[in-house]
């Protein structure tokens, strides 16, 4: 930790960009909320982030939308990107950086060379392994190549959405760039998944400060995803929850019940058995989610999402042995199941066969 940069003065430094010292402590509550953490730790979230440490961090972006980057930007003020931007030194970002071409592509070597083994690699969109890695390019380098010599260096990498974190949409059946995660494109690195379409910001920032706090990364489940945010399903914490309990449900968009805000199970609704904490850290600041909106939750965190949820509009068949007490870890095999009967009725068999193979080895 000796060794990050100096970050002189936080409150000082926001105060410049008018954001106050009790702005900065409610964003540590925040963190520490979303950290499931009790009310005890946050002078110890505000002692850690006003230490004289900044550490280095590039994000790089392969096959993706930059939704992820998207949903770091899209905030109002005070943001939590700015204090991000703050706690950290953004040191590589094709997205918002001011130098492009070879200028930028020497400030990610400087970090690879200058810091090894002490910056945080933040990968967005997904890795193509077939034909070389051709289909994904970036200053005539593969993405495979390059996330093996940049994630291969970091102290330790965050997979951001669930492109990085399983293949998302470019591993879809029939995945024709051969797109994997990062955990496959580059084994045995210190990596932790934030899956969703896009990941909320909250969840990247709170994994960052959990390091900077406690030094060391957040607890994960078997799939990488830290548990403060996956640790609970998306039907556990839905608002519309008490209507699924009272057998209120929308039957078609627009009546009575969706203008009521009843629940969106029979609409085809993935909350049960998708994990994510969507429902209480929500997006843009906590404004909205998608179930809130009035959609259902599309399983977007969960692995291969794209081809196992599907239909989105079609509601999930009974799935046993879900609990509210039930977890991530417990209900794993059991969930794949479901999901390959589920997928058998609706004649999607190799999606189910690929899934069954990853799981045989224990992927
Ligand atoms: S809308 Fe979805 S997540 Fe919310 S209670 Fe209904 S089924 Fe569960």
């Amino acid at each position: 930790m000796s060794e990050l940069k100096d970050n002189p003065g936080i409150t000082d430094s926001l105060a410049g960009q008018g954001i106050s010292r009790r702005d900065f402590i409610k964003f540590c509550t925040l963190m520490a909320a979303t950290l499931s953490l009790p009310s005890s730790f946050i002078p110890k979230i505000v002692e850690a982030l006003e230490k004289k440490m900044k550490p280095s961090l590039v994000w790089l972006e392969f096959q993706d939308c930059a939704g992820n980057t998207e949903s770091l930007l899209r905030a109002t003020k005070p943001t939590i990107a700015e204090i991000v931007l703050d706690i950290l030194s953004i040191d590589y970002h094709e997205t918002i950086m001011a130098p492009a071409g070879k200028q930028a592509e020497k400030s990610l070597m400087d970090v690879v060379k200058n810091q090894k083994g002490k910056y945080i690699a933040v990968v967005e969109g997904s890795i193509p392994m077939k034909d070389g890695g051709v289909y994904c390019c970036v200053g005539g380098r593969s993405a495979i190549d390059i996330a093996k010599e940049v994630c291969g260096n970091a102290l330790a990498t965050i997979s951001v959405g669930s492109c990085a974190a399983y293949g998302g949409i470019p591993a879809a059946n029939p995945n024709p760039t051969g797109a994997v995660g990062v955990k496959d494109a580059v084994p045995g690195i210190t990596l932790i998944n934030l899956p969703g379409c896009p990941v909320n910001v909250e969840n990247i920032t709170a994994t960052v400060v959990h390091y900077l706090t406690f030094g060391t990364l957040p607890a994960t489940d078997r799939l990488g995803r830290p548990y403060f945010a996956y640790g609970e399903r998306i039907h556990d914490h839905c608002e519309r929850r008490a209507h699924y309990d009272a057998g209120q449900f929308v039957r078609e968009w627009g009546d009575e019940g969706h203008r009521h805000g009843w629940c969106l199970y029979e609409m085809g609704c993935k909350g049960p058995e998708t994990f994510k904490n969507c429902p209480v850290v929500k997006y843009n600041e906590g404004t909205s989610w998608p179930v809130q909106a009035g959609h259902g939750c599309i399983g977007c965190a969960e692995p291969n999402f794209w081809d196992t949820m599907a239909p989105f509009y079609k509601r999930l068949p009974k799935v046993p042995g879900f609990g509210i007490e039930t977890t991530a870890d417990k209900i794993g095999v059991g969930l794949a199941a479901a999901a390959a009967a589920g997928l058998a009725a609706h004649g999607i068999a190799r999606a189910i066969r690929g899934k069954d193979e990853k799981e045989e080895k224990g992927e």
